[in-house]
């Protein structure tokens, strides 16, 4: 179900690894369902879609010019970056937002750009040049978990080939590899994984990463359990893993900080043998 509601809190959170802050959400739910997915443990179904667009646009704006920020920082060189889509798949929702709408704004605002993740090719945005003052994130993992896990999303391989197009039309471009999860086989796969994305990327001096490594939720889990949604096997390892609770006070997983340690070194490895020339930005 999708809602349209006039979204009340306006309030703009610090991030400081995928972007500088999030902003107020244009879209909160998905129409997806993604087994790990860290926003469907507040919102199992449904979509909301904030019709407010310009009063969130307005609030970006007034933070915006007094926003203090070192730059250059890892986010961005030169802009404030903000978050559109930490609540949602905006790419995916897109029809249902005045996204022209938003990334007119940010490409012609001074110091704040857009930053937003997606697992499917957003082919509308091709026809729009934002002047790379909004970055598209595209997710990646090894296609076989891909399909277990977020089978409703656009296959790697097509997202890998979008690289380079959205480039051509005017967005700036990293991938997200996110969530990376660890199982009997993981470095085979991302050995696998890398080598595509060496092949199908030309552009290969400006596109940058950044690397999550898989924090999973305990009531997701259960609700996962619950309702037949493929893939505890992988993302529920308590024998590799330890509780955390979120900042937020939910109950999450992640894994031991003696593992991750070195599942971060490997992965590191790894990349920086087979795409040298991608940089991470941040891993955690
Ligand atoms: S597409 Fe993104 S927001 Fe939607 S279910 Fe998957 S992980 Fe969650």
């Amino acid at each position: 179900m999708i809602e349209k509601v006039k979204r009340k809190s306006m309030v703009i959170r610090p991030s400081g690894r995928s972007s500088d802050f999030i902003t107020p959400s244009f879209g909160y739910g998905c129409l997806l369902d993604c087994s790990y997915c860290y926003m469907k443990r507040h919102m199992p179904k449904g979509l909301s879609i904030a019709e407010n667009t310009n009063d969130i646009l307005t609030e970006i704006n007034n933070h915006a010019f007094f926003a203090t920020v070192d730059k250059p920082n890892q986010t961005d060189p030169q802009y404030v970056t903000y978050d559109i889509a930490c609540n949602e798949d905006f790419a995916l929702h897109a029809k249902h937002h005045e996204w022209e709408n938003i990334f007119s704004f940010f490409k012609d605002h001074p110091i704040a750009k857009a930053t937003l993740a997606t697992k499917i090719i957003p082919e509308r945005f091709l026809s729009f040049d934002p002047q790379r003052k909004v970055r598209i994130r595209f997710s990646l993992m090894p296609q076989k978990i891909s399909s277990i896990l977020e089978p409703e999303t656009s296959e790697i391989k097509d997202r890998l080939l979008a690289v380079d197009r959205f480039i051509d039309a005017g967005y700036d471009v990293h991938l997200n590899f996110s969530p990376v999860i660890y199982y009997d086989g993981w470095k085979e796969d991302y050995a696998k994984l890398f080598c595509m994305v060496d092949k199908h990327i030309s552009n290969k001096e400006i596109v940058k990463s950044e690397v999550i490594f898989l924090t999973h939720n305990v009531d997701k889990h259960s609700y996962n359990l619950q309702n037949g949604i493929p893939g505890e096997n992988i993302l529920w390892t308590p024998d590799t893993q330890e509780e955390k609770t979120s900042e937020y006070g939910g109950k999450n997983i992640r894994y031991k900080i003696s593992i991750k340690s070195g599942l971060t070194r490997k992965f590191k490895e790894l990349h920086n043998e087979l795409i040298p020339w991608n940089t991470i930005r941040y891993i955690f």
